[in-house]
């Protein structure tokens, strides 16, 4: 333990963000880091734990504790305290792949366990992470270290998210050659269109692809895998295929209207900004805008909070964010101890906005659609909410929530975003691969396994899973890839 009284002498500082009426300004990043000294400080703040439950990553209640990538935190937060960066580097990379990724987007399943947390702040794991990595790339200790020797096994990665990107990473380092196939015109997946610019800037996507590139992996973008005759060809021509096709199936909202002009799913509106925004620097009318429009996001998760943060960018004229279920509390339930992940209601950038712009909490909770009401050329004019309430279904013997009668209430909306989740992954992939599906349209495995129903055949990420979290899907990735590597090796040291 580097500092035993640190956790003492030390408050939790947090990165500085810019105030929300500056940053929505532009689709930037928002956070101004520590300086070295103060950063260092916080990394004293680790206690060293005999049992680290930041780095746990176990399942408990059906939700994880710790960090799903078991990266060696009281390890790394020891180096950072001492300023042994490139240490602190080596052991971050031991365990991640991209951490540059992690510590922009990761929910932070690491504080939300530390033991500091439990009677104060827990330790800023995910900043000290972002400081590792950044003074990584900055002093040149990031940069492409390829395979010595290659095996000359060749391997189809489908899909470019985290996912695929990790088992991409991973098979590389151990010598095989492996090609990444894109369906979209960029890499990275969800990373690139579906997570904004502000929480994660697409240069640090670029960043990475080029030292991947630089240690061998090739990447094929605008080839879309199984709509055409390629999936057959794949399979003669590699010696294994990993599908890392994502959950990208969005969940559809069924009452009258919805055929009306102005309903899109979250991430084809997200996807629409990012890319316009990349191509030519949001040029009025290359993207779905929310200018001047009254809008309704259906889904209170952090997807829907994005199209919030993205719709305020807009200069939308209201906002508001439906959520079915009822408000979370603002601190833990008694049901809900340490080290279980925390339910409560948090309060994420774009809501923060909002009540900056607006002067209110966009969400509104226990509500749906009920209707939309179009004009006489078909746009979407207005749509009918109501309250739900929950109730036991007799049939099923679940709490479900249903609508309650006489509380409709008509309000202006020209834009719908619908964030409800997704069901799963495409049939076109599936069957094109013949490989199994689950009741949910997740690619089935025997449990702990990757290899799908046909032999040579791979799954990982949230095509296995169904929609999860970047840093899950990079667990996946690399599980993954052992598993490969065992089956065309017969054994693996990844
Ligand atoms: C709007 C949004 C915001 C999110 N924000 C966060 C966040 O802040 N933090 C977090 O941890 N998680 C977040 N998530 C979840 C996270 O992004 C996903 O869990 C993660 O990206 C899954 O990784 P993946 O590699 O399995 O799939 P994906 O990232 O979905 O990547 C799959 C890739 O496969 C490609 N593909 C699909 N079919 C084919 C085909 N036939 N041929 C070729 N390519 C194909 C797709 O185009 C895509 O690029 C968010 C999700 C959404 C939708
Ligand atoms: S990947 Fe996420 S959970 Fe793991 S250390 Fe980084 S921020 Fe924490
Ligand atoms: S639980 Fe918190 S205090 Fe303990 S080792 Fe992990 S980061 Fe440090």
């Amino acid at each position: 333990m580097g500092k035993p009284t640190g956790f003492l002498e030390y408050d939790r500082r947090e990165a500085e963000a810019i105030a929300p009426l500056e940053r929505i300004k532009n689709f930037n990043e928002f956070h101004i880091p520590l300086s070295e000294e103060e950063q260092r400080k916080q990394g004293a703040r680790c206690m060293e734990c005999g049992v680290p439950f930041c780095q746990a990553g176990m399942n408990i209640k059906g939700m994880t504790s710790g960090c799903p990538l078991n990266n060696l935190i009281p390890e790394w937060n020891d180096l950072v305290y001492h300023g042994n960066w490139e240490q602190a580097y080596l052991r971050l990379h031991k365990t991640s792949n991209f951490p540059e990724f992690t510590c922009r987007v990761c929910p932070a399943l690491c504080e939300k366990a530390c033991t500091c947390g439990l009677n104060g702040d827990p330790v800023s794991t995910k900043e000290n992470e972002m400081a590792i990595i950044e003074y990584a790339y900055a002093n040149g200790l990031a940069g492409p270290k390829p395979p010595i020797t290659r095996t000359g096994k060749k391997i189809a990665v489908i899909g470019s998210g985290p996912a695929g990107l990790a088992v991409a990473d991973q098979l590389n380092s151990r010598g095989h050659h492996v090609t990444v196939f894109e369906r979209n015109d960029r890499v990275g997946g969800l990373l690139r269109y579906g997570i904004p610019n502000m929480k994660l800037e697409k240069h640090i996507i670029d960043r990475k692809i080029r030292v991947m590139e630089a240690e061998g992996v090739t990447f094929q973008v605008n080839e879309n895998v199984g709509a055409d005759a390629k999936s057959k060809k794949l399979l003669e021509g590699y010696d294994a295929v990993v599908l890392a096709c994502g959950a990208s199936q969005p969940r559809d909202i069924s009452a009258p209207g919805r055929d009306a002009k102005g309903i899109y799913f979250a991430v084809d509106f997200l996807t629409s900004t990012t890319k316009s925004l990349l191509d030519h620097d949001l040029k009025e009318g290359t993207f779905i805008s929310a200018k001047d429009k009254d809008v309704i996001v259906i889904g209170g998760g952090d997807t829907g909070n994005d199209c919030v943060g993205t719709c305020i960018r807009h200069g939308c004229k209201s906002i508001t964010q439906l959520e079915m279920m009822p408000k979370a509390p603002d601190h833990r339930a008694e049901t809900n101890p340490w080290p279980q992940c925390p339910l409560v209601c948090k309060t994420d950038y774009g809501q923060e906005e909002a009540i900056a712009v607006f002067g209110h909490d966009p969400r509104i909770y226990t509500t749906t659609v009920k209707e939309f009401i179009k004009d006489k050329q078909g746009n979407l004019e207005k749509v009918v909410l109501v309250s739900l309430e929950s109730k036991l279904d007799e049939k099923t013997g679940r709490r479900m929530m249903v609508p309650v009668e006489g509380t409709e209430k008509e309000v202006p909306c020209q834009l719908v975003l619908i964030a409800a989740g997704f069901l799963g992954s495409e049939k076109y992939v599936t069957d094109a691969f013949g490989v199994e599906v689950d009741g949910r349209t997740n690619v089935s495995t025997k449990d702990g396994k990757f290899m799908t129903s046909q032999p040579g055949v791979f799954v990982a990420g949230d095509m296995h899973t169904g929609q999860s979290l970047v840093v899950k899907a990079i667990r996946q990735g690399r599980d993954c890839a052992r598993e490969v590597d065992e089956y065309l090796m017969g054994y693996s040291n990844l």
